[in-house]
């Protein structure tokens, strides 16, 4: 509805409001956990070890500039959200609003388009397959080893937030392929439900993970990765500041 409106704007300047309206409950901004980079003239994906926040607007780019460190800058993209802040902080504490956790599963094929999306049980799309099973394999290892050999469907894990410290600037979204994520995201929908219409406070953080394997083909090495973390806090009407400072 919101955006029709925009659309309505950008379309007809003479329609639109000469005050800045308020776009609090629209998504101003987005949260990422990577990069692409230019290695040998290559664009490379790069993880991060601190969040990244694109969006379109300056004011949104200082608050959050102001809030988890960095500096609001231009990056180059086709899209609206030309302004990003490399923040300091691998944590941000949020607010989620009921029912803004989605997860989903997609393959696409080239040339061909989108052949399989479900929950991971049954088909979400089309609209003649919604709701048969899809015959994804139970277990998530397997899953990921079909996705990995193109006979499945890939994570797509959404959610959508408030800051906590600033919850009034609008709504981000963060959206995640990480199968990390998506192994637990059982055990963090169940905590979600305990607050059933509630808002949900609680924090979005990058991890790293290092380990050294024992058997494999990379035995004795060092192998690191990051995978975003979200852990439920509590609800947000009962919070408190003080309360989330000892939480954290
Ligand atoms: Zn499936």
């Amino acid at each position: 509805m919101a955006n029709h409106l925009r659309a309505i704007w950008d379309a007809d300047p003479d329609a639109a409001p000469k005050e800045r309206p308020s776009f609090s409950d629209d998504i101003v901004g987005r949260f990422r956990s990577g990069r692409q980079v230019l290695i040998d003239g290559k664009q490379v994906p790069e993880a991060l070890s601190t969040w990244r926040v694109t969006t379109g607007d300056p004011s949104v780019a200082a608050g959050v500039a102001e809030i988890l460190g960095g500096v609001s800058e231009e990056w180059e993209t086709d899209k609206e959200d030309n302004l990003q802040v490399l923040t300091e902080s691998p944590s941000v504490n949020i607010i989620i609003e009921p029912g803004t956790l989605d997860a989903s599963f997609k393959q696409f094929v080239q040339g061909v388009g989108l052949t399989h999306h479900c929950d991971g049980f049954e088909f979400l799309s089309p609209e003649e397959d919604k709701g048969t099973p899809c015959k994804c394999p139970t277990l998530i290892a397997e899953r990921k080893l079909a996705a990995q050999k193109g006979r499945g469907p890939k994570p797509s894990v959404d959610v959508t937030f408030r800051l906590f410290d600033s919850p009034d600037v609008g709504k981000f979204r963060f959206n995640s392929g990480s199968w990390k994520l998506v192994e637990v995201l059982a055990p963090l929908f169940a905590e979600l439900d305990k607050y059933e219409g509630q808002q949900v406070r609680a924090t979005l953080t990058i991890e790293n993970v290092t380990y050294t394997p024992q058997k494999g083909p990379r035995a004795g090495q060092e192998v690191s990765y990051n995978k975003p973390v979200i852990k439920v806090l509590g609800a947000y009407e009962a919070a408190g500041t003080a309360d989330l400072a000892k939480a954290a």
